[in-house]
């Protein structure tokens, strides 16, 4: 594929019950692969795929989103952006990475996984049967880590 093919590429995706459907232009800005607790809870599964682009390359081309919104352990805002009927996680915006928009990973159509994991990040959350993940580089938690807030014992474990 030669440079320009890429800038024009574009992918589609939604929600699983098809209501909710977006439209991505060009490659992504930031793939992560996050074994984070906020990423097991917000999508139920052992870890979450996050696809990053700019704002201007993501369009929402059908349905409207509900949105939920919490500070993480460091301080920092996140918003998941999800279908009002069938509940499926498709976007997330978090201050930390300000003018990009994520996507949830598993929503694309179908080659779903087409685009390559920059990092891999809270290893030390990851579950153990969670093998080895492809991605350019792997921390045990981010750059951005700076626990602030106290989370809630459930969150951890604790009673
Ligand atoms: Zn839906
Ligand atoms: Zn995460």
């Amino acid at each position: 594929m030669t440079k320009s093919d890429k800038k024009s590429e574009s992918h589609e995706g939604g929600c699983l019950c098809g209501k909710v459907r977006y439209k991505t232009i060009g490659q992504p800005k930031i793939v992560g692969a996050c074994h984070c607790r906020y990423c097991q809870l917000r999508s139920g599964s052992a870890f979450g795929v996050l696809v990053y682009f700019k704002e201007a390359f993501l369009s929402l081309e059908k349905g409207e989103v509900a949105k939920y919104r919490f500070r993480s352990e460091s301080n920092f805002q996140w918003e998941n952006h999800f279908c009002r009927d069938c509940g499926t996680t498709v976007f997330f915006r978090l201050e930390v990475f300000k003018g990009l928009v994520g996507v949830a990973g598993g929503t694309f159509d179908p080659p779903a996984f087409w685009y390559d994991i920059g990092a891999e990040v809270f290893t030390r959350d990851k579950a153990d049967f969670v093998g080895c993940i492809k991605a350019k580089a792997h921390f045990s938690t981010f750059h951005y880590y700076n626990p602030k807030n106290t989370e809630s014992p459930r969150l951890k474990g604790e009673k």
